[in-house]
Formats: structure tokens, sequence, C-alpha cells
């Protein structure tokens, strides 16, 4: 079902992505594969739809789970609950490996102590094995265990002949700030990944979409319903499902479009929320940055000026300049706009 809201699994579930699909297909033996695109652009989709299609081994680490300080249990017990739910298909490869315990459907992995096993030394272990290593929104694993990580998939790219990476990820600047191929100091630095960079559908594939989505679900829609939710949602497939399934509920499209606002508005008072945890001043700048722009301040001096407004004071510019690259490697602002038509309206009624 195309309006089903879960990440799809079957490439019959999945509307279009040909292109992106066989660029996977292709470069699969490389070491080290990239997916990138905004939010709901369909990464997790096209991640699963390309495992399945392969049918190789593969396991897949959902770094969404992580805290932003995260420390080195929570990583392996993330480790740990992926090679468990690959456990019958791995078993064999697992046994005999120090700082690995395997239980009757449980992989443990020492992360401290005298079998303490490191992100590398697990590397070399699971390369016994022709597999594909997954980790979904990677950028989540920066932090304290991000340099080890970066070391450690270094060492992978070098030595593990039979490993495969593929990383996702939302924020694309975060997301290549953790693999550092432009930064001289990493590890990786100059090594060639492939990047599938996952696009909108254009107007005619969105209509398509939503037509087919409905025809599904048996309901009768009018094409000037088609024409403006195409018009709304921009082309993104996971607001298009999520709006397919709130117009099949609800048959209203102000309702719609009031509920997909409310969804993106929750995301970013998570985002101010999680910036004032660290300075309450962090946080009101990031809120007034994204009411700004979302009015329309499209230059530098007119969003200094309506931020310096909205706070009383007067603002360095390497204070706002860090706020609009953070935005920017958040993937949620670029060149003064917002990439997610949803998110500029939702940046609006931040109060
Ligand atoms: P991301 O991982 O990029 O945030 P998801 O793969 O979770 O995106 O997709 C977001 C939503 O959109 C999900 O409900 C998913 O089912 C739907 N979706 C995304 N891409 C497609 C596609 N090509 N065909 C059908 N549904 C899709
Ligand atoms: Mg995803």
């Amino acid at each position: 079902m195309l309006f089903d809201e879960r990440p799809k699994e079957r490439r019959e579930d999945l509307f279009d992505r040909e292109a992106e699909l066989a660029a996977i297909m292709d470069n699969i033996n490389r070491p080290l594969l990239v997916l990138s695109g905004v939010r709901r652009i369909g990464k997790t989709s096209l991640l699963l739809v390309a495992l399945n299609e392969l049918g190789r081994d593969y396991i897949l680490i959902d770094a969404r789970e992580l805290k932003a300080n995260y420390g080195r249990r929570d990583l392996y017990s993330l480790l740990s609950k992926a090679l468990s739910s690959r456990l019958s298909r791995l078993a064999d490869v697992l046994r005999g490996i120090r700082g690995i315990n395997i239980m009757s459907n449980y992989v443990e992995i020492s992360w401290r102590g005298r079998d303490y096993i490191s992100l590398a030394e697990l590397f070399d272990a699971l390369n016994r094995r022709r597999l594909i290593v997954a980790i979904d929104e990677a950028q989540r694993l920066r932090g304290p265990m991000g340099a080890e990580l970066r070391e450690a998939l270094a060492h992978a790219y070098d030595y593990d002949r039979n490993l495969t990476f593929v990383l996702t990820g939302s924020e694309v600047g975060l997301l290549h700030e953790l693999i550092g191929v432009d930064d001289p100091s990493s590890p990786l630095y100059g090594r060639y990944y492939h990047e599938v960079q996952l696009g909108r559908f254009s107007e005619e594939q969105s209509a398509e979409f939503l037509r087919r989505g409905f025809e599904e679900a048996k309901l009768k829609v009018s094409e000037e319903v088609i024409d403006e939710m195409v018009r709304l949602f921009d082309g993104i497939p996971g607001w298009l499902t999520f709006a397919g399934n709130q117009y099949l509920a609800a048959r209203s499209l102000e309702e719609v479009r009031e509920r997909a606002i409310g969804v993106a508005l929750r995301e970013l008072e998570n985002l101010v929320e999680e910036k004032s945890r660290a300075s309450p001043s962090a946080g009101r700048r990031y809120r007034l940055a994204l009411k700004c722009i979302a009015e329309g301040r499209d230059s530098w001096s007119s969003l200094r000026r309506c931020v310096e407004e909205g706070e009383g004071v007067t603002l360095s510019s390497s204070v706002l300049d860090n706020v609009l690259r953070t935005l920017e490697r958040l993937s949620i602002v670029k060149d003064y706009e917002f990439l997610d038509p949803v998110y500029r309206e939702a940046a609006r009624r931040l109060r």
C-alpha cells in the first residue's frame, strides 16, 4: 500500500526510485555508500528495499535511537540489537570471537573490561563473511564516539574487503562531517564513496503517487484535491503519504494541512528545545532565526535585523553565522529558504 506510513520494504510498494535502486546495486561492492536527502524523502524505504532486493547478509543499525550525548554502552547496545535481529544468519560468523557472547536469541558485546572489543576489532570479525553494514541516520553517531567510529570506518575501508557500509542521513551536512571526507585531519579524508542523493518527486510523479494511493484505498478524489496536495507538499514522498492517509480519515484538505504543520511544528520545537538545553539564549536565537527566515528574511542583513529586533540586543555576526550554518547542516534551510515548505509554515507559528 502506497499510503502505508511505515518505511516501504518491498520493491512493489516503492514508487519509482528505479535509478536510485540501480545505483545502489551497481555500487554495492564499494567500501562505502551514502544515501542522502531531506527528512521524509524515502531514504529508509530505499535502503530496506535495496537490502531485500540484494538478498545478501546485512546488519541494520538504527542510529536514531541514540541520544546526543550517547556513550559506548549505548552504541554497543545498538550494535547488539542489530546483530541479534540477524542472529540466525550470522551465528556462525559471530561464534568464537572474544568479546562476543551468543545467547539463545541475543548477542552480547563487551563494551569494557577484560573481553572488551573495539569497533575496529568488531568490524574485522564481521569481515569473515561478505556483509553489508547499514547505518540509518548515521549522523547521529557524531559526538563522543564519532572520532572512534570514523577511525574504525577508515580501518574497515582499507582492510575489511568483505564489508560494505551504507550510511543514510537526513542532516546531510552533519553526515558529511561525520565521514570527514573534506577534512584533511580525518582518517577518511579523500577516500572515494558513492553518494545517492534522493530528490523530490516531480509534480507529475507526485500526482500519480496520490492517484495510485487513493485508488488502492478505493476513494474517488477530484483532480483539484490532488493538485492542491501536490502544491502543498512539494514532492516529498513522506508528506504525500501522510497527506493521503490523513485525507482518507478527515476528507478535508485544510485539516490535512493543519495536521502536517502540527507534526513539523513539534519537530522544530524539539530542535529549539535541544538548543535551549545547551543555553537558553541559544534556544531563543534559533527560534527567532527560524521565524525570521519563514517570514522571508532572505539576506544576511535583513535576517540579522529581524533577529536583533526580536531579541532586543545586538548580535555578533559569528553568533548568527553559527545559527545559520547549523540550520544548513541540519538540512532545514539553504540560502535563507526552507527546504521543506511544511517546515516553513510551521516555523511561522513558533511562539
Ligand atoms: P526517510 O527515511 O528519508 O525519512 P522514509 O523512507 O521513512 O523517509 O519515508 C517516509 C514516508 O514516505 C514513509 O511513510 C514511506 O512509506 C513513504 N515513502 C517514501 N518514499 C516512498 C516511495 N518511493 N514510494 C512509496 N512510499 C514512499
Ligand atoms: Mg528514515
